[in-house]
């Protein structure tokens, strides 16, 4: 077996030292007789396997003291609809950046429950651009303002980060999470999904201002209330136990790979590769997003033609590179270059786009 270049946006490649000790302890897990996905969770190896994860994730993004970390299931889907359903409940209005697909989704759930002023549209860009967060003007009653940091499928990054004063800041870090260091403190809430950066799907990070738990409504149905995991240190029904289990050995790989100083850089070497050699090949490539807010993690671009777009995906195949293939919704290609993703794997794809091109130049 020869493991490809997976260029998928989620689930996605994730580390292969990791993979292997999943092999190598998943069926007798430290000779405790069991695989951990048959374990109780309320045993003392779960348990500290999910208090080392939770420590790991504290420690690489350096989360202040203040703040509860937990891991929740549902996907971050789930907390579209948890996040209003706790701070926009009795007639309060929040504030959205809509930037996108996954910031509509968000958006639509947050409709359901209260009022949403939408601060920018990227509509007329047809969302391939952002806007300088500087320019925000943030409602001073807005019960949070909610953004995403990185549009999965459009393949905008936020660069840097709108001040809300007083107003709590709420971001969707699915796709781009311990990535790159981010000001902790500038936020209320951050979650992201597992499955792009941390691990397998099943899991999402919820980073949260404690204060914040004091805004949950007095009633809400119990897997839905913030208050109740982190009373129970995300502990208060069965946790996705073996997604857990590998977003801790993807922390501790990430650790010793240097933490997010080094994710941060391998990223931009990585990205920059791709992105070049797009643009040296501009006749037959484009990347149709500004270069200000391109990101680094989700590379979108497309070919002269739709036929050319095919041709090349077939031409990746060939050559181990899958996972290229834009989302259904906007065609065109797409590769997503997370922290598992190799300097070799971004440099195979710009050789690729550069043979390619001459060929069909
Ligand atoms: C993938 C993704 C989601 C949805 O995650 P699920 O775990 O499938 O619910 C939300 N936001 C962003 C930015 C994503 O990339």
């Amino acid at each position: 077996m020869a493991r490809i270049f997976n260029f998928a946006a989620g689930p996605s490649t994730l580390p292969l030292p990791v993979l292997e000790k999943v092999r190598d302890e998943f069926v007798d897990y430290q000779g405790k007789g069991m695989s951990i996905v048959e374990m109780s969770h309320r045993g003392k190896v779960i348990d500290e396997i999910h208090n080392q994860a939770l420590a790991l994730i504290r420690e690489l993004l350096g989360v202040p003291a203040s703040y509860k970390v937990m891991i929740l299931g549902g996907g971050a889907t789930l907390q579209f609809g948890m996040i209003p359903m706790n701070f926009l409940w009795g007639g309060k209005s929040c504030d959205f950046t809509q930037t996108g697909a996954w910031a509509k989704k968000a958006l639509e759930d947050a409709k359901k429950v209260g009022k949403v002023n939408v601060l920018w549209d990227g509509k007329a860009d047809n969302y391939l651009n952002l806007p300088d967060p500087k320019t925000l003007k943030v409602s001073p009653d807005a019960a949070y303002l909610h953004m995403t940091a990185n549009e999965t499928i459009g393949g905008v990054e936020w660069q840097d980060w709108p001040e809300t004063g007083k107003v709590p800041l709420f971001c969707d870090m699915s796709s781009d999470f311990m990535s790159r260091r981010v000001p902790v403190e500038k936020f209320s809430l951050i979650y992201a999904g597992a499955q792009k950066n941390v691990g397998p799907a099943g899991a999402t990070i919820v980073i949260m201002r404690e204060e914040l738990l004091e805004r949950c409504p007095p009633s809400i149905v119990a897997y839905l209330d913030y208050r109740l995991h982190a009373k129970e240190n995300s502990m208060y029904n069965t946790p996705p136990v073996f997604s857990i289990w590998m977003i801790k050995l993807v922390m501790e790989w990430l650790k010793a790979q240097g933490g997010l100083p080094a994710a941060e850089k391998l990223a931009a070497e990585r990205s920059k590769l791709i992105y070049d050699a797009i643009e040296r090949n501009a006749g037959v490539f484009n990347c149709p997003v500004p270069k200000a807010c391109r990101s680094k993690m989700n590379l979108v671009f497309r070919l002269k033609t739709e036929e050319l777009e095919a041709k090349f995906l077939e031409e990746a195949k060939k050559h181990k590179l899958d996972g290229l293939k834009g989302h259904r919704s906007v065609g065109g290609c797409r590769a997503s270059v997370y922290n598992a993703m190799p300097l070799e794997g971004a440099k195979a794809l710009a050789g690729l786009i550069d043979e390619f091109a001459k060929k069909n130049g």
